[in-house]
């Protein structure tokens, strides 16, 4: 996320590392370049401008009230002035209302129906809500199967009406649905159109006339850079929407959307999207995101992140197994599988402090695990429980039906004897012996 823009921040940041104070000489030097970072990034001329104008008030103005070097106390009122231009304060959504009515407005493509499900995921899990999706696209069948088929995987009920032409008609059947079957928040997924045009406008504004959302909401797909930013502005003429789903986040995009779209609408962001499975979503700090670009990591998302992922039964069991050494390769499996859940690979890295610019060059992707996967799943059950019985004929089938090398069997259950070593230590409280383990 946002690896370009962090580069280069840091980059023009670094000009004042060397400087005993901040003048009007080296700090117009150090913002022409966070100037042209931003820009690079896809950030609208106007916002850039302003926005080092007021780092260039600030950084003048506390040069001298402040005990940190210059590079500090320039990191510091940038990080400040991020936050503040992304939303400052974190805002949820209205749940007033019963049920809650959630419009979701956007383009096609920018991730709607994908982020309905998700939002729907959300609330039944964190907030023990009842969601009802409901399919509004009366242009695209397809677009409908695609919410059936993402309520079926998250378990969330979808009203649709297939032959139905009056989108309107159907967000009321919909919510009516809902009341009468329990759901207390309803989500209307709407049809999009390549690009702005008026009867889409009429359109989803008609819906929004009729159903009196307590909570409309525009998706924009991030890497739309300043398109992002226009389509934005549309959508609210129309709307006066009350927040931004921001999508996408996942891949490269330059940040110029994230970073501009709040002074632009004048409207929170609220969630991003960084992934296209359903748990891949993540409610918008400006000042996490404001690390993150700096290239300062987020550990606090990190760590709820694995909260998240925390089961508590499941934790006790495992040191259960460890304890008496039964911690098998079904175990290792579900312990990948948590890793796994907790997101993107390459996202989660960057979240670790420093670690983002370190492995920028290194391609980590998603499949990282799958030969072990496949090593592991072409194991007897015997096998996965006692590992020990695996010889070198057991090696060469199992490499056979995995698609890997024996040499990669025999690595993985290497790592795997060491990994159990290291746990049985660990539960004995063998610190000493561990360290020494570790050593060798
Ligand atoms: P809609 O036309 O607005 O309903 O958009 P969809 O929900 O169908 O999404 C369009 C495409 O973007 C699909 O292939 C999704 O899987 C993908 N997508 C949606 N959200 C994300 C995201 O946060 N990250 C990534 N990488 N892909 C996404």
């Amino acid at each position: 996320m946002f690896n370009n823009l962090s580069e280069k921040l840091d980059k023009a940041l670094h000009v004042l590392k060397g400087h005993g104070s901040i003048t009007e000489v080296n700090v117009a030097e150090t913002l022409k370049e966070v100037r042209r970072a931003l820009l690079d990034a896809d950030v609208n001329f106007k916002i850039a401008k302003e926005f080092t104008n007021r780092v260039k008030e600030k950084a003048l103005g506390q040069n001298v009230l402040t005990t940190l070097q210059p590079g500090q106390l320039m990191v510091k009122i940038v990080k400040d002035e991020l936050t503040e231009l992304m939303g400052g304060d974190v805002e949820g959504i209205n749940m007033s209302g019963t049920p809650t009515i959630i419009l979701m407005s956007g383009l096609q493509g920018s991730g709607k129906t994908t982020f309905s499900g998700k939002l729907a995921n959300f609330l039944k899990t964190k907030k023990t809500k009842k969601p009802l999706l409901v399919a509004c696209d009366v242009y695209r069948p397809a677009a409908v199967d695609q919410l059936h088929v993402v309520g079926d995987q998250i378990k969330v009920d979808v009203y649709s009406d297939k032959g139905n032409t009056d989108p309107v008609a159907i967000a009321q059947a919909g919510i009516a649905h809902a009341k009468q079957n329990g759901h207390n928040v309803v989500i209307i997924d709407t049809a999009g159109r390549l690009a702005v045009d008026e009867a889409m406008m009429k359109e989803i504004s008609n819906i929004h006339k009729a159903i009196q959302p307590q909570e409309t909401l525009f998706v924009v797909d991030s890497m739309t850079g300043q398109d992002a930013v226009n389509t934005a502005k549309a959508f609210n003429d129309v709307l006066n929407f009350d927040g931004v789903i921001l999508t996408k986040l996942d891949g490269d995009t330059r940040g110029g959307a994230a970073i501009s779209i709040k002074s632009v609408v004048n409207k929170p962001i609220k969630f991003i999207g960084t992934g296209e499975k359903m748990e891949a979503i993540d409610v918008f700090y400006p000042s996490r995101m404001a690390d993150r670009i700096l290239g300062m990591g987020d550990v606090v998302s990190l760590v709820e992140r694995a909260q998240e992922q925390f089961d508590e039964v499941e934790a006790r069991k495992l040191q259960k197994k460890i304890a008496k050494n039964q911690f098998g390769f079904d175990d290792f499996l579900k312990q990948i599988q948590q890793i796994k859940k907790m997101g993107n690979m390459k996202d989660l890295i960057g979240m670790i402090p420093g670690a983002g610019k370190m492995m920028k060059d290194i391609d980590i992707d998603d499949d990282a695990f799958k030969g072990i996967e496949a090593i592991i799943h072409s194991m007897t059950v015997k096998e996965r429980t006692n590992p020990s019985i695996i010889d070198a004929s057991r090696k060469k089938r199992i490499g056979k039906g995995s698609g890997t090398s024996v040499q990669e069997v025999n690595q993985l259950l290497k790592q795997f004897n060491q990994m159990s070593k290291m746990m049985k230590m660990m539960q004995g409280g063998k610190g000493k012996a561990m360290m020494n383990a570790m050593k060798n």
